[in-house]
């Protein structure tokens, strides 16, 4: 097994070699903090924490930067419109952002560098373009001269006319190419700024991330990761400035995600995608969602479909999605109901336990199970592959009920066949806290009471299946009807009852 990656510079699966043996550098563009987080501010992160969990499962140590874009035209423009400062409005949306980032459990992020506190690096930084005759100054700005960079366009792989009709950004006077693009930007009269040696002013944006992403990974690292909008301009020219001022590669692999649509029913009965825009009025709220949904469910949704598609979010996904991940759920209140013990959260996998299995009858079980964690660990070697991994969690998961029903272990609770039960179901969540699943993540509804109501119910089903086993009749339809009267249901299923309110 090795892990392939898709890097967008070359347009295809290469074998994924570190810079440094046994060390992973990540760097992801992070939020330009001026309005709250939406859903699709956190494809990113959730798929990179999940990258990252899997290349930490493969034995690397991984450092992942994701930067805070806290200097900005737009930061300026919501200032002004909100009258209050650019360092307010940064503040209050980095704490949103961070907020989302816990809610939706990715805690692997290392550091998470502040542009406005970087402005030394970056002076440094065009300073050395400078002397290296890639840049010039005019007028207080300093612009990045693409016509001294012949591999311009490499990474987006577009022809010179092409470039010229993508550029969103042809502000200011003095450049010799309308490709040029701001590396300093000269202050204009109320707008926060830094001294510099063309005078004060501030950074332009692509800068931010370079100088930041080589201060804390070396000026050339193994992953940049980004949204497929930010390729072109932000990315070729972060490409173009790092590797100018170096003379070295920047970055080895270059990864894009695809972005969030929204699926909505149009007025004609049709349906159609879009991309997630205020103008449209399609923003979807991360905290909604979760409140809504449930911040796995939200987590398992992203991940369900391979990181460089777009994804289609709308209830429909959502609810089909619900019914996917529930398989699971039942799978691990199955096994704590027949061995009395919930999963542990770290657990031996079913290796050694197979090893047991392969010399009896059980033996095609064992093999089973072997394989398929060796089909999901393929998956994620196949460039991240986490949709096909999830649907491997699922014929793992059908795999376990199989062996409980064929063995009747509901009924005769088979003490060495239930242990070969609790690794096959072990093995799934091991695999699954690869992906960031199945930890304890923020429930739909949260309220106070919901984790004590949680543990009431099961205390209740369980007292009422113990009067069953001993023939009182009279107490457990109490239990239910007493349920029944609050307009909480139960429903006895082959798998266990599960309840519900009304
Ligand atoms: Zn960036």
């Amino acid at each position: 097994m090795s892990l392939r990656v898709y890097n967008t510079l070359t347009k295809q699966k290469e074998l994924f070699q570190p810079v440094k043996p046994g060390q992973v550098g990540i760097y992801l563009c992070g939020p330009t903090v001026y309005k709250p987080p939406h859903i699709g501010h956190m494809v990113g992160p959730v798929i990179f924490d999940a990258v990252k969990r899997d290349l930490q499962y493969k034995g690397f140590a991984v450092n992942w930067v994701v930067n805070i874009t806290d200097v900005d035209d737009k930061l300026i423009n919501e200032a002004n419109e909100r009258g209050t400062t650019m360092r307010e409005v940064a503040e209050r949306c980095t704490r949103d952002y961070f907020e989302c980032l816990a809610l939706l459990g990715v805690d692997t992020i290392d550091h998470f560098p502040k542009a406005s506190e970087h402005i030394p690096e970056i002076v440094a930084m065009i300073e050395s373009l400078i002397t290296r005759g890639h840049a010039y100054a005019t007028d207080g700005n300093v612009w990045f001269d693409v016509a001294t960079d012949p591999d311009y366009g490499k990474l987006s792989h577009r022809t010179a006319e092409e470039q010229e009709a993508g550029l969103r950004d042809l502000e200011g006077s003095g450049k010799r190419n309308p490709q040029d693009f701001a590396l300093w930007k000269a202050a204009k009269p109320g707008e926060p700024m830094w001294e510099s040696p063309w005078g004060p002013g501030r950074p332009g944006w692509h800068i931010e991330c370079s100088a930041m992403s080589m201060k804390f990974l070396g000026e050339t690292f193994d992953i940049h990761g980004g949204g497929m909008d930010l390729l072109f301009p932000h990315h070729e020219n972060e490409v173009a400035q790092s590797e100018c001022a170096t003379g070295h590669t920047f970055a080895k692999y270059w990864m894009h995600n695809g972005l969030t649509k929204v699926r909505t029913k149009a007025a004609s009965g049709e349906w159609k995608s879009e991309k997630i825009s205020k103008s449209v009025g399609n923003v979807i709220d991360v905290r909604d969602t979760v409140r809504q949904w449930g911040a796995e469910l939200l987590r398992y949704v992203l991940l369900s479909t391979h990181y460089r598609s777009p994804i289609d979010f709308s209830d429909d996904v959502m609810v089909a999605a619900k019914k996917g991940l529930a398989t699971f759920q039942r799978l691990f209140e199955r096994v704590h109901r027949l061995t009395g013990q919930p999963l542990p959260d770290k657990g031996d996998d079913i290796d050694r336990a197979a090893a047991g299995l392969l010399e009896t009858d059980h033996a095609a079980y064992a093999r089973s199970m072997l394989a398929l964690k060796m089909k999901f660990l393929e998956m994620m070697d196949d460039d991240f592959n986490t949709a096909g991994a999830i649907a491997v969690l699922h014929e793992m998961a059908g795999e376990v009920n199989a062996f409980i029903e064929k063995n009747d272990l509901e009924r005769t609770k088979l003490p060495e066949l239930l242990a070969a039960v609790t690794a096959g179901a072990q093995t799934l969540k091991n695999l699954g806290v690869v992906l960031g699943l199945f930890r304890k993540l923020a429930p739909a509804s949260p309220g106070q009471d919901d984790a004590l109501t949680g543990k009431l119910m099961d205390l209740l089903i369980q007292l009422r299946q113990d009067a069953r086993k001993t023939k009182n009749f009279g107490l457990s339809d109490a239990i239910r009807k007493g349920l029944t009267e609050m307009g909480v249901t139960l429903e006895d299923r082959p798998d266990g009852t599960i309840w519900r309110r009304d």
